[in-house]
């Protein structure tokens, strides 16, 4: 490892944290790697963090609530599996509680939102299942029913955000994501993704609709990255366009599968390396005008990955340094994508 992790927290933090038992209602029958435990690894990190945590409580997410971002189409289809159990394809799995668990995280997403306008802190955290960021506007895909990182961005802008930015580093492509702010100017997505993987969108050529051209920021990178990849990854592509976009509002997809650790992909991301990425993107925001910061919990799938990684994020995104790995250029991945968005940003156009 290139890279230290620090064991004290930043002093007297004090975040916003989103969790609830009713989460671990989505359980498999059979074995799932998307299971009720990773919110136990994900707990214990926020305990190691040293924060002060104030909870936000969440209430189901309505109709009203979720239109914004899912058709109604979906939305019907979704609540007919209230209270059943199945699958809805090969990958993602419906137990009888958890419709309800992702009508909550949707509006415990809300709920936090709510809680960092109302300026007791701005930084919150949350522990949600199922995760989101596959879910598209018309269907849920990859282990993910509804997209609470969408539901949060939409409701940021309602509640007066003039941009918001998602930082997408779940070592998958956030295909939902990406699908429901394609062709909307102010909503930023950017993914750092292994490629090939599931589920095979992300291209960097796919940079936004013709209203959007360039708020949508793809990075394939390919497998065994480390680091030091996602450092320049980073330093040329995404913290320069966020400086030049200047969200108002952050929402990090925070999934930890890019791990060194995660049995589902094959990057070489240390719990270091998320640190750096956290206190980096959290230094752009501040410098950018950025009020407001929430961490939703996407993928990760090794425990102690997750758990490490997690805190290691928390800790850098309220100002603990990590040292960082030299920024790492394997291949051409990363200078194709920025010619790719060159001419729509001119922090790249060099
Ligand atoms: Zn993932």
């Amino acid at each position: 490892m290139t890279t230290s992790f620090p064991n004290a927290a930043p002093e007297r933090c004090h975040g916003l944290l989103l969790d609830d038992q009713r989460f671990e209602a989505h359980r498999s029958l059979g074995h799932h790697p998307e299971r009720p435990e990773r919110l136990v690894a994900a707990r214990s990190a926020i305990a190691r963090s040293g924060f002060a945590w104030s909870s936000v409580a969440p209430s189901f997410a309505c109709r009203d609530d979720l239109v914004r971002t899912h058709s109604e189409e979906h939305l019907v289809r979704l609540d007919a599996w209230r209270g059943r159990q199945g699958n809805l394809d090969a990958d993602t799995f419906v137990a009888t509680g958890s419709v309800d668990a992702a009508r909550l995280a949707a509006g415990g997403c809300i709920a936090m939102v709510d809680s960092l306008f109302a300026g007791e802190t701005n930084f919150g955290v949350a522990l949600v299942r199922p995760p989101g960021h596959h879910a598209t506007r018309d269907r849920a895909m990859g282990f993910c029913l509804l997209n609470n990182a969408a539901v949060a961005a939409h409701h940021a802008r309602q509640r007066g955000a003039s941009r918001v930015a998602i930082v997408d580093w779940d070592v998958h492509h956030g295909n939902g994501t990406q699908d429901i702010f394609w062709d909307d100017p102010n909503v930023l997505y950017a993914s750092m993704h292994q490629s090939p993987l599931f589920p095979g969108t992300g291209r960097m050529t796919e940079v936004g609709g013709d209203h959007a051209l360039g708020t949508t920021v793809n990075i394939p990178l390919e497998a065994g990255s480390d680091d030091g990849v996602y450092r320049l990854a980073f330093e040329r592509i995404i913290l320069p366009i966020i400086s030049e976009f200047a969200p108002d509002f952050l929402i990090v997809s925070a999934g930890f599968d890019a791990s060194y650790r995660d049995p589902l992909a094959q990057m070489a991301v240390t719990p270091a390396g998320f640190g750096w990425l956290a206190r980096a993107l959290d230094d752009a925001c501040t410098l950018a005008g950025c009020r407001n910061t929430m961490y939703v919990l996407e993928g990760g799938y090794d425990l102690v990955g997750l758990e490490d990684s997690l805190l290691a994020s928390i800790l850098g995104a309220r100002g603990a340094s990590f040292s960082g790995a030299p920024a790492n250029d394997p291949g051409l991945m990363i200078g194709s994508a920025s010619r790719s968005l060159r001419s729509h940003w001119s922090c790249l156009d060099r």
